[in-house]
């Protein structure tokens, strides 16, 4: 019997893993969709201690953090539209732990842990599929590129593999390994689906006492400028704090 029938590598253990956490969250019908609820809209109000100013995935996931530390009832989220209709509706989901820096690697691991509380202790759908990442090579620079990642993998506490172009064809089947030197297989990578995820966060939030309120575009902005210059002329503000993302026209 062939070796690789005797032991298992862990980057097949883990693709197996991955396939039956598919099964299981397509067949879990009682997780909770957040676009399918009713999230509490509310007026401006004439003070705020904290102003949220953008309500995707970043300014949520602020209400709600700031509402666990019981900050909620001095809360205000502002959005110019729809809950999680910016950037956030249109990207493609996909959730990657080994990020070029070391900060940026525990935000990934912050924003998983996140997503897997939303699921687990909430009971919220987020579209989590922990199918792992596979990178390849085609360079031995790149190959190398992969080995340095490896030896980093160990600090930054990510799990991963290097992996030979066969060990790739088996985790891919689909794609063509004649010209690769290897890869990279990263099993704790996988997708979610941000837009429920931020709808998820708003409702958690609004429930722990985040007003979240519909503004123009430019009563939102004048209130983060200008300290409450808004329709509502007499609004302040002690903390704001910015979550329109790059797409804010000023
Ligand atoms: C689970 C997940 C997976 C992701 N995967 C990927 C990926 O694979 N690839 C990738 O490139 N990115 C990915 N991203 C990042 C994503 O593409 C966006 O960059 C991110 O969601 C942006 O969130 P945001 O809250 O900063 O901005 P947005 O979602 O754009 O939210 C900004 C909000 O601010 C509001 N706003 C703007 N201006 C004003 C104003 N003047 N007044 C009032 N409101 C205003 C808008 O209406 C909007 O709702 C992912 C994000 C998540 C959560």
């Amino acid at each position: 019997m062939a070796l690789s029938r005797l032991v298992k590598p862990p980057f097949l253990r883990a693709t197996r893993r991955c396939l039956s956490s598919r099964d299981r969250d397509e067949k879990n019908s009682n997780l909770i969709h957040a676009s399918e609820l009713e999230t509490p809209i509310g007026e401006l109000p004439s003070s705020a201690k904290i102003v949220i100013c953008g309500g995707g995935a970043q300014g949520a996931a602020i209400a709600y953090k700031l509402a666990l530390r019981g900050l909620g009832n001095d809360t205000v989220l502002l959005d110019q539209g729809v809950l999680g209709g910016g950037t956030t509706w249109h990207s493609s989901g996909l959730i990657s732990l080994m990020k070029p820096s070391v900060v940026e690697t525990k935000l990934t691991k912050i924003s998983k842990d996140l997503y897997l509380e939303l699921q687990n202790e909430h009971g919220f759908y987020t579209g989590w599929k922990e199918v792992g990442s596979l990178y390849i090579a085609q360079t031995e620079d790149r190959m190398q590129y992969y080995r340095r990642l490896k030896s980093e993998s160990v600090a930054r506490k990510v799990d991963c593999e290097l992996v030979t172009p066969k060990d790739c064809k088996q985790l891919c089947p689909a794609i063509e390994v004649s010209d690769l030197k290897g890869g990279l297989w990263i099993p704790g990578d996988g997708v979610a689906n941000p837009y429920e995820i931020c709808l998820a966060l708003s409702h958690l939030a609004a429930q722990r006492g985040v007003q979240i309120v519909h503004v123009k575009r430019w009563s939102a902005l004048d209130y983060m400028v200008c300290n409450g210059l808004t329709n509502a002329a007499s609004s302040s503000c002690t903390y704001r704090t910015h979550g329109c993302s790059y797409k804010i026209i000023l």
